[in-house]
């Protein structure tokens, strides 16, 4: 058993909110901590619908949710929030130099034996490692969004991570119902988003180049028996974070098609207020995006082919 009781998040959006929620299903007190108040107000308000899925799916009962309403607690003060933690998780944006003043902000304020882990997409745990202040004690911890049913956790470890650090965060993801997927050498994007990243990149490009539609795009994936498609994953991840991971790689690998996709993100769906399924809407919208239709997968009626040929011509 892992002698982590005590967690704290860093960065309280998406993932952030989703690893503090099941962590603390799972027993262990957590800590969470954000720069702005009104994104603690959202991580509450989805910890009530996570709540109900645990109740409806997971089976949970009122006096589990109650329980771990009890063992969560929200600041803004990031030395409050990293006092007493045996775990601390980074989640802050998919941005290097935002991860990295954080990572130099906690240095010094946490407890000698506390574990740092970064939950990054698509970041390297050794461009972080020495701004933690202790390489040794690092590692990334990656976790899937919809955490209560993607529950793997990859772990990737630096050159100089240690054997214990690794001993117990495997220990601490395996007591909370994660299935771990040990990544052998450091991989951007870890096993997960290197093949998801591909997807989704090669998916926005046929939209972004006029190719096709989020739509026809899902529906052909869907079409070989997978439940949804890289656009309603990528309004899962949300637009911000799509952007950040396209716009960095974009830029790193010099890839113009990438950017451009990245750019498309931005300019259709962000300035839209379309920041993806949590915001209402993405590329769908959401609750009931058109993708779980009962209808979306069907054979449209003969009297469509007009409209279809039509897509099919030069306009
Ligand atoms: P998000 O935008 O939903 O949340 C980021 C949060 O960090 C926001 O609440 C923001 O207020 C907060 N923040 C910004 N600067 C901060 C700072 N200096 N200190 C503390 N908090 C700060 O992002 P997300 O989608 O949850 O992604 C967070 C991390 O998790 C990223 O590294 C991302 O790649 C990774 N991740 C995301 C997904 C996903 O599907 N969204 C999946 C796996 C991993």
């Amino acid at each position: 058993m892992s002698s982590i009781s005590s967690v704290t998040l860093l960065g309280s959006g998406v993932l952030g909110g989703q690893i503090a929620w099941h962590s603390a299903f799972k027993g262990k007190n957590v800590v969470v901590y954000d720069i702005a108040e009104d994104a603690l107000t959202h991580c509450r308000e989805a910890h009530q619908q996570y709540a109900a899925i645990y109740a409806g799916s997971l089976g949970a009962s009122e006096t589990d949710i109650a329980a771990t309403h009890g063992r969560l607690t929200f600041t803004t003060d990031i030395a409050d929030a990293v006092r007493g933690a045996d775990l601390v998780i980074e989640a802050v944006p998919e941005i290097p130099d935002v991860k990295t003043v954080v990572f130099k902000e906690i240095a010094d304020l946490l407890p000698e034996h506390t574990l740092v882990a970064t939950n990054s997409s698509t970041l390297l745990p050794s461009t972080f490692a020495e701004a933690t202040g202790r390489p040794e004690k690092f590692c990334a911890l990656h976790f899937g969004n919809g955490i209560w049913a993607m529950n793997f956790a990859e772990i990737m470890a630096h050159a100089l991570t240690a054997r214990s650090t690794l001993t117990q965060i495997t220990e601490f993801a395996i007591e909370i119902g994660m299935m771990p997927i040990p990544v052998r050498k450091e991989q951007n994007g870890y096993v997960v988003n290197t093949w998801t990243l591909a997807l989704s990149n090669a998916a926005q490009t046929l939209v972004t180049n006029g190719i096709s539609t989020p739509e026809d795009v899902d529906r052909s994936f869907m079409k070989f028996g997978f439940p949804i498609g890289p656009f309603g994953m990528l309004d899962q991840v949300n637009m911000k974070t799509a952007f950040d991971i396209l716009a960095y790689w974009g830029e790193v690998r010099d890839d113009r098609q990438m950017t451009a996709n990245a750019q498309w993100i931005k300019e259709n769906l962000i300035d839209k207020g379309r920041h993806g399924a949590q915001s209402g809407a993405g590329y769908y919208t959401w609750p009931e995006p058109a993708f779980m239709a009962p209808d979306f997968l069907a054979i449209p009626d003969i009297s469509k082919v007009p409209e279809i040929v039509s897509l099919l011509l030069p306009s």
